[in-house]
């Protein structure tokens, strides 16, 4: 059996075990939504080991390899592109594909949320909760379902003050960051992208005479993707934490109480945009085989799944893409990391669908223009996100803002922020699903550029 193979069974068979231990040692007195410290649930100790071998070790590992890599990867991309005017064609390009699909997710899980109206099954329990925003949420738990007495975190709050203008302040002066090497040493991605677009293309005007610059930084970028070999052999390991720290906080009771048909939506309509869009983008304008493709980038999307982290992934992603699937380090260096940070379709139709749930939960109606604000800001606030933990959770409180507004137009009643407490315990396992559609979105868009671009 090749090693690759070996590796690939083994983070499987992690995924598999850490499922299965982490419900043995789900505490159902434990609520994961209401940020409890580990040690106050009956199993604390095995879960900070957990939390010290996932997040510690594991995302620690690849976390520390993102920001040389996305440097290397950005300058190697385009400094082999090397013509001005075919760089944009493959920058409009991969902004048309993020943007296309983005909205594509967004409209599949209104639609979806719309037609299955899972919010009906919350409206009774919350009838008599008082409605203000900053109102604790009162609903019954169901069986299984987490409790959701939760007021949102301070995070929350300071989103919903800064809305969508906050976001594109923000967006902005992380790409143009005062000092890149504080940026660097904060991790901040965006920041190390656009100074490595812009490094790169001057680079590029400088002919040969660079050329010592960019054999170094091929040269690193190859020792960096030997690097991501190496840490994946802890993937086993940190895969089987994570998922047992998920679990065990959560638990899989949560499938079958009242919030189950909320994450049904969220999870089926992942699943057409994962399983069925995306492959058929990919078929139709990428000429590849999406099964051979899935198969290629596995460890990028099993990686995705435990860590919920489409930016920890990224290491992975490049090398699944670039070694396995065969995508040119330029098409890579292009769509891959810009995509990591900006391009998630699966936390856009994820934002689209909570919001539109905690309406209907509350039993307020949007019509066909709040729903058109609603799909724009929803792709928005996922453009927004960071390729972090629950960042999508924090930048849909934009998306409920946005929608208030257009609805204190029109009458006064608003959806309640604290409504996100309906939502905020199974967070974390609709993460880990919209983060593999995430990485799965950047890595179809990288073969579809690799394809579009051979011929320029
Ligand atoms: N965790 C997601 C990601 O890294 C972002 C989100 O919270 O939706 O892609």
């Amino acid at each position: 059996m090749s090693a690759k193979w070996l590796l690939t069974i083994l983070i499987m068979a992690a995924l598999v075990f850490g499922i299965i231990i982490g419900q043995m040692l789900h505490d159902p007195d434990y609520d994961a939504g209401a940020d409890q410290p580990l040690s106050a649930h009956a199993h604390g100790t095995a879960l900070q080991i957990f939390d010290f071998l996932g997040f510690t070790v594991f995302m620690g590992l690849l976390e520390m390899l993102i920001i040389p890599l996305i440097a290397s990867s950005v300058v190697v991309g385009i400094t082999s592109v090397g013509d001005f005017s075919k760089l944009g064609r493959i920058g409009v390009r991969t902004l048309v594909y993020y943007f296309a699909t983005m909205l594509a997710a967004v409209v599949l899980g209104l639609v979806l949320v719309t037609l299955v109206d899972p919010g009906a099954s919350m409206r009774t329990a919350i009838a008599d909760a008082p409605t203000d925003a900053t109102a604790e949420v009162a609903a019954e738990p169901g069986e299984g379902t987490p409790a959701v007495d939760y007021v949102p975190a301070d995070a929350v709050q300071e989103k919903a003050k800064e809305g969508l203008i906050g976001v594109a302040r923000n967006l902005v002066s992380q790409m143009i960051p005062k000092n890149i090497v504080r940026a660097m040493a904060e991790g901040k991605p965006l920041s190390v992208i656009t100074f490595s677009i812009f490094f790169a293309v001057v680079i590029t005007l400088f002919g040969e005479r660079a050329r010592t610059v960019i054999n170094f930084f091929n040269e690193v970028f190859e020792v960096l993707m030997k690097m991501v070999h190496a840490v994946m052999w802890v993937a086993p390991v940190g895969v089987f934490a994570l998922l047992a720290l998920t679990v065990a906080r959560i638990g899989l009771g949560v499938f079958s109480g009242s919030i189950s048909r909320y994450m049904l939506v969220v999870l089926v309509g992942l699943a057409i945009h994962g399983l069925v869009i995306l492959p058929s983008v990919l078929w139709l304008l990428g000429r590849t085989n999406p099964l051979k493709y899935l198969h290629h980038m596995r460890q990028a999307l099993m990686t995705a799944l435990a860590t919920d982290s489409s930016s920890a992934t990224l290491p992975v992603t490049i090398e699944c893409a670039t070694e396995n699937a065969g995508v040119s380090k330029r098409s890579a260096g292009f769509v891959l990391p810009l995509g990591s940070t900006i391009n998630m379709d699966g936390t856009a139709l994820y934002e689209a669908v909570a919001v539109v749930f905690i309406a209907q939960a509350f039993n307020i109606e949007l019509t066909l223009l709040q729903l058109v604000v609603v799909a724009v800001t929803a792709t928005l606030a996922a453009v927004g996100a960071a390729g972090i933990p629950s960042a999508g959770l924090v930048t849909m409180v934009i998306v409920l803002t946005a929608v208030n507004e257009s609805l204190g137009g029109a009458g006064g009643t608003t959806i309640p922020v604290a409504g996100i407490g309906l939502i905020i315990g199974v967070d974390r396992i609709l993460d880990m699903f919209r983060t593999t559609v995430n990485v799965w979105g950047d890595a179809v868009g990288a073969k579809i550029i690799d394809r579009m671009s051979m011929n320029d």
